[in-house]
């Protein structure tokens, strides 16, 4: 089995969801591939009820607390309400342009396994850390510190996402793919004694260039930005990557 996810960031209003679920359900999809949508709150429950037999349906963001004065966050518990399965968690957005810590990361992390929701964390360097050669040393404390003191029956997902390949067109070469999803499979045996973890690789992945950057064997499939908000384009990734694993 295959996953492709997809991450809708601030994108798409109530029509254009609207045409979206239409288009989706149009595709054929194939057997050996598993669909997710990261999609923004609003759209969680009618996403799930509409798409959720093919496709799973979670958010990008998840409050690191569980209630209070943090005046325009949602909880974990509160989407566990409306079925939400995932959960991105530090994505480099939120990184980013929100400043968020690998410490309050690893809170987020906490709180969707305490409320039955898998997270998926993005992991990744930026464009001078690779150029200064400390992407592994960047990728072993975004690990270490994110999955900080989370129960060893807990699944999560991580998805290794390069910062300079986010809605850039640029790409790393398959083999470094493969090196640094080897790396991050290291580390999650070693440090945080899990193995068998999927791990996805992100950053400008299109249905023309997934067969080949998705190609080793470790590579357990993608999390998708813009390809993911046209349905068909969504669904081709999978169904090119499926073309090469069968
Ligand atoms: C992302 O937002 O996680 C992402 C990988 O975006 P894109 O596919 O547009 O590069």
């Amino acid at each position: 089995m295959k996953y492709i996810f997809g991450n809708w960031k601030e994108n798409n209003t109530l029509s254009d969801v609207n045409a979206y679920i239409k288009e989706f359900k149009k595709q054929s999809l194939p057997t050996d591939v598993h669909y997710g949508l990261a999609v923004p709150y609003l759209y969680l429950q009618k996403m799930n009820k509409k798409l959720s037999k093919k496709c799973e349906i979670g958010v990008q963001n998840v409050s690191f607390s569980e209630k209070g004065e943090y005046t325009g966050e949602i909880s974990a518990k509160m989407l566990s309400d409306f079925f939400c399965s995932f959960s991105l968690v530090g994505h480099s957005e939120r990184r980013q342009k929100f400043k968020e810590t690998n410490e309050e990361i690893n809170q987020k992390v906490l709180k969707c396994f305490e409320n039955g929701i898998m997270p998926i964390l993005c992991v990744g360097e930026t464009k001078q850390e690779k150029d200064e050669g400390k992407t592994k040393k960047v990728l072993k404390t975004q690990l270490t510190k994110g999955l900080s003191g989370i129960p060893l029956s807990k699944q999560f997902i991580v998805a290794y996402e390069p910062v300079w390949a986010i809605g850039t067109g640029l790409t790393p070469t398959p083999k470094e793919i493969e090196e640094n999803i080897k790396y991050v499979k290291k580390v999650l045996e070693e440090n945080i004694k899990k193995i068998g973890i999927t791990v996805l690789y992100g950053g400008s992945v299109n249905p023309q260039n997934a067969k080949e950057l998705l190609n080793a064997s470790c590579v357990d499939g993608a999390l998708v930005g813009g390809a993911s908000l046209n349905a068909k384009k969504f669904v081709d990734i999978g169904k090119n990557l499926a073309n090469v694993r069968r």
